[in-house]
């Protein structure tokens, strides 16, 4: 779905969309689950500047919902993370905030964003609002163990084979006692 501005300058757009798995690429990292759900609407908002210049942004206000599953951040198994967003999105012409002191933000709780040419595609703004709303580091539980740094076996699943030689300070001082006293 694409909101053209020829379009929005007769009236808004409400917009309800059902994304498919794969029809927008997210990128390697998320497997998506569920259909990306969205609704919403596209507005004109139309910015005066000086006497003459007037700016066309396009307003996006909606929400989104969908399933995407992630690898654990320590042992990189599959979890499975509900993603929802509402949003509310200002678009302006690129370029226009060049003189940016003369802007008069509409509304200041708006983000800010760019558009480029006849108007905004609603898959642009889905993906940006789906990366967004994506944690940063997901773990499949909160004590996850994760993987051994020597043999990479999951934790979670049992210990490793691996000696992991603990020396207690004590014992090592023993040791540098011991070893002055054989010299
Ligand atoms: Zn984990
Ligand atoms: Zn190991």
């Amino acid at each position: 779905m694409f909101f053209e501005i020829k379009d929005l300058e007769l009236h808004p757009i409400d917009f309800e969309e059902k994304f498919d798995p794969g029809a927008i690429d997210l990128g390697a990292e998320y497997r998506q689950r569920t259909p990306i759900v969205t609704s919403g609407r596209a507005d004109l908002v139309e910015e005066h500047h000086g006497k003459h210049k007037i700016i066309q942004d396009i307003r996006i206000k909606g929400r989104l919902a969908t399933t995407l599953e992630l690898s654990c951040a320590r042992c990189l198994e599959p979890v499975t993370q509900n993603v929802k967003r509402d949003f509310d999105l200002l678009y302006r012409p690129q370029g226009s905030d060049a003189g940016r002191d003369e802007m008069s933000v509409t509304d200041a709780e708006a983000e800010i964003g760019y558009y480029q040419g006849e108007g905004i595609s609603l898959d642009d703004v889905v993906r940006e609002q789906v990366l967004l709303a994506v944690p940063l580091k997901v773990t499949c539980r909160e004590n996850c163990q994760g993987l051994c740094p020597h043999c990479g076996k999951n934790l979670n699943e049992g210990p490793c084979d691996c000696t992991v030689e603990i020396e207690e300070p004590r014992w090592a001082a023993l040791k540098e006692i011991r070893g002055k006293l054989a010299n």
